[in-house]
């Protein structure tokens, strides 16, 4: 291994350029330096995964097992070194960031398992003396790009079913999370791959983007990231065929009924909006409450919030780590002003602290609640990506439902309710991939589908046995006898 360099065709290679991995809690802490890959490097990595994918996609689903069991094995072993890495890094809170390894550790089990449980269909024919299977294949060479926010559960849950299913992949992380990455293509370089099959190339989007998309060798793009890039990506691949699979923001409602549980809703808005910084595309950002509950809910909502410790992502106690860099500071900021100039109330927090109560210059923010806002604001129809959120009244069920599904977005949609009829009602008429009944928008399992509708996704779900639906190809063999 060599710290901190891209991992090509089973060989460590220096970048062209290297970049510094910056402590968000403590902007003096340099956590290392990272390669930079140019254009050659992510083509070399794709000749790579090309050449290694005849061999790779034919091996045994008993290889494949023990590649991703030892992996999962390995991460799930190194949690707590792992996690600090990643709270350092990405500054979400030490448990927070130890329970991101372990699910990155248990995405690799359960695809350990998928490589073992292949499904196919054996049919007769309509034709008399015919036989009819129906299987699935590797899909090829698939180039996976991340965000910064979940900087080992997203590429685990990209890398673990591409592996699974025989393709070979080219895994760009996001520019502010190379630790992780890296650590994670560390233990896949001893997990037993061959040469080829699995490649990091570390770097800028913009830059080696269009050799991991444009490629014609590439057969599938699964992207985690802004609608705006997305939808660029999307379009360069349906231009030449490619599949392609996106997960991109939200503006996720969390309804508050008259007759729900005060302490869970303010339980679901305070982890669902606030927590990990409020930098998850599943966070409650659009609280929609009813007239009958609305006082009391931010009354109490704001009790918690002044409970809540704003400090180093790995200091003990602290709930709330800091936001990931001066660029998504900045973008906060700007949404904050933007939410006052339109006449929402700052009901509590949205302060920025250039430093922590111990000195350390970081980027703290507290967490911003607005309250008297309006569906047709910027505020709640733009994804901020941050600890604010806002609280918009409604009158009743029907009015907070149509709120709710007011929006160009679609990926998670909460309600608080005792009601069994409005929660069944709800289940079914909410307008979002992932529906949650009294639990945060945030917050999910691993062994069951992940995605949304509308503006936040497009393609096949990922996670799950449903992965396999872009991880691979379906053959239709006719055998006659
Ligand atoms: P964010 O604003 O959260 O950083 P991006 O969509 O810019 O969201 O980034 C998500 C991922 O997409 C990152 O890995 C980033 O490097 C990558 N990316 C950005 N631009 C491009 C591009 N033109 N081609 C390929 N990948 C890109």
């Amino acid at each position: 291994m060599a710290q901190g360099h891209n991992y090509i065709g089973g060989e460590w290679v220096a970048g062209a350029r290297t970049v510094r991995n910056i402590n968000p809690s403590d902007t003096r802490d340099v956590i290392g330096e990272f390669a930079l890959a140019d254009t050659a490097q992510a083509r070399a990595a794709v000749d790579a995964a090309a050449a290694a994918f005849p061999a790779w996609s034919l091996s045994g689903p008993q290889q494949r097992f023990e590649v991703l069991d030892k992996a999962g094995s390995e991460i799930l072993a190194r949690a707590p070194e792992l996690g600090d890495l990643l709270a350092r890094e990405e500054g979400k809170t030490l448990p927070e960031a130890v329970g991101e390894v372990v699910r990155a550790g248990q995405i690799f089990k359960f695809f350990a398992g998928e490589a073992l449980r292949q499904r196919g269909d054996l049919l007769a024919s309509v034709r008399p003396g015919i036989g009819v299977e129906v299987t699935r294949e590797a899909l090829g060479v698939v180039s996976l790009i991340t965000p910064w926010n979940f900087p080992i559960a997203i590429p685990a849950w990209k890398i673990a079913p591409a592996l699974a299913f025989g393709n070979c992949v080219v895994f760009k992380p996001a520019e502010l999370v190379p630790g992780s990455a890296w650590a994670l293509a560390d233990i896949l370089s001893r997990s037993g791959l061959p040469a080829g099959a699995f490649n990091l190339v570390m770097g800028s989007g913009a830059e080696i983007g269009p050799a991991l998309v444009d490629d014609p060798r590439v057969a599938g793009l699964s992207f985690t990231g802004s609608v705006a890039t997305g939808r660029r990506l999307a379009a360069a691949c349906a231009a030449r065929g490619a599949k392609f699979q996106l997960e991109m923001g939200g503006k996720n409602p969390l309804i508050v009924l008259d007759d729900a549980d005060l302490a869970v809703a303010v339980q679901c808005t305070v982890l669902g909006s606030f927590y990990s910084t409020g930098q998850r595309c599943t966070a409650s950002s659009r609280l929609i409450v009813t007239e009958g509950i609305h006082d009391r809910f931010v009354q109490a909502v704001v009790e918690r919030l002044k409970q809540l410790k704003v400090d180093d992502a790995r200091r003990p106690g602290t709930d709330i780590g800091p936001v990931v860099d001066e660029r998504q500071l900045a973008v906060d900021m700007d949404y904050i002003r933007i939410a006052k100039a339109e006449g929402a109330t700052l009901a509590f927090g949205g302060e920025h602290r250039a430093t922590n109560d111990q000195g350390q210059p970081g980027h703290y923010l507290t967490p911003a609640l607005f309250t008297e806002t309006d569906n047709t604001m910027r505020i709640s129809r733009e994804e901020v990506f941050g600890p604010v959120a806002n609280v918009i009244r409604a009158r009743d069920y029907d009015d907070a439902l149509a709120l709710a599904n007011d929006t160009p977005f679609g990926l998670s949609s909460g309600l608080c309710t005792t009601s069994l009829k409005h929660a069944t009602h709800f289940k079914r008429h909410a307008q979002a991939g992932m529906v949650m009944v009294n639990a945060p928008t945030a917050g999910v399992d691993y062994h069951v589908p992940f995605g949304g509708r509308k503006g936040s996704s497009a393609g096949p779900r990922e996670q799950g046995s449903y992965a396999a639906e872009f991880y691979t190809t379906v053959k239709t063999a006719y055998t006659a006898a």
